[in-house]
C-alpha cells in the first residue's frame, strides 16, 4: 500500500515545518493556513480517520489530544483556539491519515461552513 502524505512527512521524504515530535505523534505547520496559527498534529501510526479508530487506539488518541493542547499552549494561543477533525468526504477530509487541526490567532466564527 502506498504511503499517505503524512507517512511521507514522518519518513522525511517530504519536507515540513515541524513544531513538535515524539515517539507517537508529529505536529507540522499546515501548508495552506486558514488562520494565523494552523498546525496539524497526527499519530505516527496510520489510522485513516477517526471513524476507523478502535478501542485499542484509546491511549494514542488521548495522547494526541493532550499534545494538541500542549502545542497550542507552546504556540502562545492564550485567548483560545479550535481543534478540528475532518472525517470523510462531507467532513472535508482530504488526507486519509487521522489528524487534528489546531487553529488560532484570530477569532474563529461559528458555525463553520
Ligand atoms: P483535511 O482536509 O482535514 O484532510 O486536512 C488536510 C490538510 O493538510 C489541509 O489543511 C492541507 O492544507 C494540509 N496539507 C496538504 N499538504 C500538505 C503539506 N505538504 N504540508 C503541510 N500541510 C499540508
Amino acid at each position: 500500500m502506498s504511503k499517505t502524505l503524512f507517512e511521507k512527512i514522518i519518513a522525511r521524504e517530504i519536507p515540513a515545518a515541524i513544531v513538535y515530535e515524539d515517539d507517537y505523534v508529529l505536529a507540522i505547520r499546515d501548508i495552506n493556513p486558514q488562520a494565523p496559527v494552523h498546525v496539524l498534529i497526527f499519530p505516527k501510526k496510520l489510522i485513516p480517520r477517526i471513524a476507523e479508530a478502535t478501542g485499542d487506539d484509546g491511549k494514542l488518541l488521548s495522547h494526541l489530544l493532550l499534545k494538541a493542547a500542549e502545542v497550542a499552549k507552546k504556540l502562545g494561543l492564550k485567548s483560545g483556539y479550535r481543534l478540528v477533525i475532518n472525517n470523510g468526504a462531507d467532513g472535508g477530509e482530504t488526507v486519509p491519515h487521522l489528524h487534528v487541526h489546531i487553529l488560532g490567532g484570530r477569532h474563529l466564527a461559528w458555525p463553520p461552513g
